[in-house]
């Protein structure tokens, strides 16, 4: 009899006998986090209402900023039936972050402007939901630039006095010209000029989902393509698009659900904690 049958078979005799199984946490549970999730048995996931696949037992998922109290995690390991995690989500506690001296345009953008923002949002859109079987993230991540963060990620924005939309990334304002460098392995899946909001932008690709966004940038000195190493530098600080001085706007991605980019510096240290869940089948 094939291992995977004999494995099959045990596993189900586990959960008939207790209808629980637990899984391995690493991370904040909390909004805007990153969570490193880990079943030996699992082999997708369903999170946010989407199915995911696992390797080796493992994924990345990222915590939405606008949570819900609760979210459910559901395993799936040989069987089609799953596990049932229902995660407990600490709430953040967003600041309201006022700038003022935005041009005008910027705040309020006329027609071929907002052309110009559809045609941006949905390029980004597209490049965010490259899911590639890469696991360059494994490497580890730096920040990208040292400095003062100007800009914390998930801050309700007014733009001279008009509500926007939170802030997607962390602002780091550094001198303009300062080197940005890589967060992490990947490869460069867009590098772009003049975009309305983002100025000069480049993106990463770190594999399974995961991307980091640098923006505002002066000048990229990468192109799409290139395979970039941690600490690479990629480019330079600017004030490029919706900037009202010189920093780099650190974003970071997992299929299109942005979270907090330093997230991704505690993943190494982060603690692990198990959990219990409900085993859905009959
Ligand atoms: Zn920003």
């Amino acid at each position: 009899m094939p291992c995977k049958v004999i494995c099959l078979i045990i596993f189900n005799i586990m959960l008939m006998l207790n209808h629980a199984s637990a899984l391995e946490i690493c991370g904040k549970l909390q909004q805007g986090e990153l969570l490193h999730i880990k079943d030996i048995n699992g082999k997708q996931v369903r999170w946010n209402n989407k199915q995911y696949s696992m390797y080796n037992g493992e994924i990345l998922i990222a915590v939405p900023r606008d949570a819900p109290q609760v979210m459910d995690l559901i395993v799936y390991p040989f069987s089609e039936a799953g596990i049932l995690y229902q995660l407990s989500i600490e709430r953040t506690k967003w600041d309201i972050q006022h700038i003022k001296g935005v041009a005008e345009h910027h705040v309020m953008p006329n027609r071929q402007h907002q052309q110009a923002i559809m045609r941006e949002q949905k390029e980004v859109k597209k490049t965010l939901s490259i899911d590639s079987s890469e696991d360059y993230w494994r490497k580890g991540f730096v920040e990208p630039v040292k400095g003062r963060i100007s800009g914390q990620f998930g801050n309700q924005r007014i733009f001279n006095g008009v509500a926007k939309n939170p802030h997607n990334g962390t602002d780091i304002a550094a001198v303009e010209g300062t080197s940005v460098k890589a967060s992490g392995d990947g490869v460069v899946v867009l590098s772009g000029k003049d975009y309305f909001y983002s100025g000069n932008m480049v993106i990463i690709d770190h594999g399974r989902g995961l991307q980091t966004i640098y923006a505002h940038l002066q000048k990229a000195i990468v192109k799409k393509g290139d395979i970039v190493k941690k600490g690479n530098i990629i480019g330079f600080v600017g004030k490029t698009g919706r900037a009202t001085g010189a920093h780099l706007h650190w974003g970071a991605s997992w299929h299109n659900i942005r979270f907090r980019p330093h997230a991704l510096l505690d993943l190494e240290s982060t603690k692990c904690h198990k959990i219990e869940g409900t085993y859905l089948g009959e």
